[in-house]
């Protein structure tokens, strides 16, 4: 059992985050860490308090290049994947999974300072999850087996093998910078790829302190390397490079087109996790007390900026006035503050003045246009005015044709919605271009089983939100993306299948 226990001394910026702050962030590429050619660079900076965290260096095309041209060199030569045994492969992915652990503390701090999330939060979430996905995938590494296929030719045997699809460009979001990171690498890694990390431009520190993991662990030089930069030039760059096989992508549907279109010409594989609407639904008949703690994380958990976040809240409607009652009192209990803050906080800033501004037009365009507000929506100010904070909230009297019950706000905005009867309610939930999460809060077995089986979502939770597993495979319906990551499913993102047929009588 990994402790949980979060140290109280963690809130105060450790020395060693303090030295990796001041110095100069390169690049990590084939094993080096080098500037950016064009010497470009850019700011991160801290949104509970929008000052300057760091500057690291912007990749260009040509820093593409270079990156690609490493990771080939290193996958083409077998470095990794041939002169490795499946075994040591996997020693190593579970060595870095140690360094993981060793550095929790540091790496909760840079994402807590980098995406603004409470630093108890990163450490007890972020960090430890991170460290078993790279365990669970380590495990893998000597198990990806083929078959032996009993073909209808006499004399001829035909077995399978899975081989690693090549250069894998992963390109990640910022509301869990190091653990989206890890779901794409670990099992890109198990598989025996080589690997270019592109992390959000928002959150690019933990990137780069993974990297010296990499360094310390002893991995083959240009197994992992890592370009910070912008998703219109260095991610755009790795998608359309052709020496690249294979991009793992997390964000917004609308980049996610763009990948699209941007990867035709090498056909290269892509796989997308994307975002979300996701229906919520609580049935009269629920263990309300379980129902409302439920409904009130889904949606505030990591401040709504998380793709399966329980955005629209349907309750049925003899429960309505209870249930929402309940959650405005689980709401106004919330504490939001600064992600350092000495007093730690459930929730943090939203991630950037860009993502504020989006929020809070959601939040203005709600209200102008007939919805109230129970709970919530201002911008916070006082101490809390120089980050990006904004007070959860909860919407009613919403109309189904609204922007705020229809797109992804990706910010702490709940719209609660009463129904009337189940098939009503089934119909509006799958009524969405979305189909990542689902969830559904009754006691009647029939319903569960029912609405799991007809709500159109990868993920569906009864009684419960949010939970994930590296064992579990999570992905999306419809425009929520294609392929699932986690489970064994996610090795079948990172190999391709070969057939052999050899003749033998
Ligand atoms: P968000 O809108 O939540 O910031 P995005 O989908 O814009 O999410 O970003 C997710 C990741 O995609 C980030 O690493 C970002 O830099 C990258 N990205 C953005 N635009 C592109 C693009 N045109 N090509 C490749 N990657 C991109
Ligand atoms: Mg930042």
């Amino acid at each position: 059992m990994i402790d949980l226990t979060f140290p109280e001394q963690y809130v105060d910026i450790l020395p060693e985050v303090r030295a990796f702050l001041a110095e100069e962030h390169r690049l990590y590429i084939g094993g080096r860490w080098v500037p950016a050619l064009s010497g470009a660079t850019f700011e991160t900076s801290d949104p509970s308090s929008g000052r300057l965290l760091a500057r690291v260096s912007s990749a260009q095309a040509e820093d593409v290049e270079a990156a690609v041209q490493a990771a080939r060199q290193t996958f083409d030569s077998g470095a990794w994947h041939l002169k490795l045994t499946p075994s040591e492969r996997g020693r190593l992915i579970w060595k870095l999974a140690d360094l993981i652990e060793s550095r929790a503390p540091i790496l909760a701090q840079l994402d807590a300072l980098d995406n603004g999330k409470p630093v108890s939060k990163a450490f007890k979430v972020d960090v430890p999850l991170s460290a078993e996905h790279f365990r669970y995938y380590a495990g893998w590494a000597n198990k990806i087996e083929g078959a032996t296929i009993p073909v209808n030719t006499v004399g001829m045997l035909n077995y399978t093998v899975r081989e690693p699809v090549g250069v894998c460009g992963l390109i990640v979001p910022w509301n869990y910078p190091l653990l989206m990171a890890a779901w794409k690498i670990a099992p890109a890694l198990a598989a025996g790829n080589c690997i270019i990390l592109k992390p959000a431009e928002q959150t690019p520190l933990s990137a780069l302190y993974l990297a010296r993991l990499f360094e310390e662990a002893g991995f083959p030089p240009g197994v992992f390397n890592v370009l910070t930069g912008f998703g219109e030039t260095a991610g755009a760059a790795l998608v359309a490079h052709h020496g690249v096989n294979k991009i793992g992508f997390t964000g917004s549907a609308t980049v996610a087109r763009t990948i699209l279109r941007n990867s035709a010409e090498s056909l290269k594989r892509v796989s997308l996790e994307l975002g979300g609407k996701s229906p919520n639904i609580i049935f009269a008949d629920a263990n309300l007390e379980q129902a409302v703690v439920g409904a009130t994380w889904a949606i505030f958990g990591n401040n709504g900026q998380s793709c399966t976040t329980g955005s629209r809240l349907y309750i049925q409607r003899s429960v309505f006035d209870r249930v929402l009652t309940g959650m405005a009192e689980a709401t106004a209990r919330i504490r939001v503050g600064m992600g350092m803050g000495q007093q730690q906080p459930d929730l943090g800033p939203v991630v950037s003045a860009e993502q504020l501004q989006t929020v809070m037009g959601f939040i203005d365009e709600g209200q102008g246009s007939g919805a109230r507000t129970v709970i919530g929506g201002r911008r916070m100010g006082g101490e809390l005015a120089n980050g990006y904070f904004i007070e959860p909230t909860i919407f009613v009297d919403v109309q189904e044709q609204m922007r705020i019950v229809r797109e992804e706000i990706f910010g702490p905005v709940v719209c609660a919605i009463p129904f009337d009867d189940a098939d009503q309610v089934l119909r509006a939930a799958n009524e969405t271009p979305y189909g990542l999460a689902a969830g559904l809060w009754t006691r009647d077995l029939q319903t569960a089983h029912r609405f799991a089986a007809r709500l159109q979502a990868g993920t569906v939770w009864v009684n419960t939100w949010g939970d994930t597993d590296a064992a579990s495979p999570f992905g999306g319906y419809k425009q929520s993306g294609h392929g699932r990551e986690m489970g064994k499913e996610a090795l079948d993102l990172y190999t391709e299948v070969k057939s052999i047929w050899i003749r033998v009588d």
